[in-house]
């Protein structure tokens, strides 16, 4: 088989090293005799791994002790919903509307209380992250999308937001660099971008948020119930968590999140590089200073040349570089699992293209 370059905005790559091991221990996990996905999620061999994977991330994200680690599913597009049925309860929460993932948390809240936008990018069709916001007087929270996939831009520093508690949507950049956890009083992410499969998605939650959590909700909406069993109430996405554990091991193995911020970055700038010498041939959509290290987003000078550009980076192994459908254009997802030489290979490919085609 051709060598594939993986730049699909997810479900996305995963580590070579992961993929192999699950391959190796598909059948029999641990000595066992039995497979991860045919044991029971009250056994001592899946206790072992759920109870691993939160103390890995705990260390690897560097997440406090007066923070739950939970295992939930539904994916991102859930918690939507999940943050304000448990917090909102009819009181006035903000939100920032940086593009496609924020408005759909921002519709979601509109069901449970009174959102107020503190600022937009809108005006400028996403283009950028504000720096200025009108905050409402008493929030119950404010929630910000810290990586917008579609749109291609990213919180390069998130602001200080005093004692509001700050909720975040991390699934397109969760563990691709450091940050300060503390400063959050819930962080969710879909895992299937940098940290495993679909199918699960990862909750870190302050214990005094938590508290502040409704009382009256059904037993799974409720984030309390999955503090307090472990995220065992249910049967949990055995399998997913799995993985998650496995690329845990992984991004240790790396140096853990300072190389990985490290290569990331030099990654996003090969790409931005290529885009910004290459005359006009290629254009990024983000503001400079607001540019995704995770989605690369850029156009070409017609969409039939975009379209060109996307089947022959296909032929030469390069998959996933059509932008979003409601955006278009071309996006190329370079999650902590694309290397460094991956990257670089698409660059050369966009030069000798750029040659081809100008
Ligand atoms: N938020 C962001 C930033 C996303 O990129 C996505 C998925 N691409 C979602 C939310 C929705 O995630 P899910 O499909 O897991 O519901």
């Amino acid at each position: 088989m051709s060598k594939k370059y993986n730049f699909y905005a997810g479900p996305a790559i995963l580590p070579y090293e992961v993929m192999k091991k699950a391959q190796d221990e598909l059948l029999d996990l641990n000595g066992t005799g039995l497979s991860i996905l045919e044991i029971s999620h009250r056994s001592k061999d899946f206790e072992a791994i759920i109870n691993g994977a939160i103390q890995k991330i705990r260390k690897v994200f560097a997440v406090p002790e007066n923070y739950h680690i939970l295992f939930l599913q539904g994916g991102a597009s859930l918690q939507f919903g999940m943050v304000p049925m448990n917090f909102l309860q009819e009181k006035t929460a903000d939100y920032i509307n940086t593009g496609s993932w924020a408005k759909k948390a921002i519709k979601e809240a509109k069901l449970f209380g009174k959102v107020n936008i503190a600022a937009s990018s809108e005006d400028k069709k996403f283009t950028y992250i504000p720096e200025k916001f009108n905050l409402s007087e008493n929030p119950v929270y404010i929630h910000l999308t810290s990586n917008e996939t579609i749109d291609g831009i990213q919180w390069q520093k998130f602001p200080d937001f005093g004692s509001i508690p700050v909720v975040a949507d991390m699934s397109s950049d969760i563990m691709s660099r450091r940050i300060d956890v503390s400063k959050f009083a819930l962080i969710y992410a879909g895992a299937q971008k940098n940290i495993g499969p679909a199918g699960v998605t990862l909750v870190i939650i302050k214990d005094e948020f938590l508290q502040k959590g409704a009382d009256n909700l059904t037993t799974m909406l409720s984030y309390k119930t999955h503090a307090q069993e472990n995220s065992l109430y249910n049967t949990p996405p055995c399998f997913a968590i799995y993985i998650v554990n496995l690329v845990m091991d992984w991004i240790e193995k790396k140096g853990g999140l300072a190389k990985i911020e490290e290569i990331n970055e030099q990654k996003a700038a090969l790409l931005y590089d290529t885009i910004d010498n290459s005359n006009g041939f290629y254009r990024g959509t983000a503001e400079k200073k607001d540019r995704s290290r995770m989605n690369v987003t850029f156009r070409l000078t017609s969409e039939e040349l975009e379209e060109k550009f996307v089947n022959e980076a296909k032929k030469e192994g390069f998959i996933g570089l059509k932008g979003h459908r409601s955006v278009g254009g071309c996006r190329a997802s370079i999650y902590n699992a694309m290397e460094l030489e991956g990257v670089k290979a698409l660059a050369d490919f966009m030069k000798e293209f750029q040659k081809k085609n100008s």
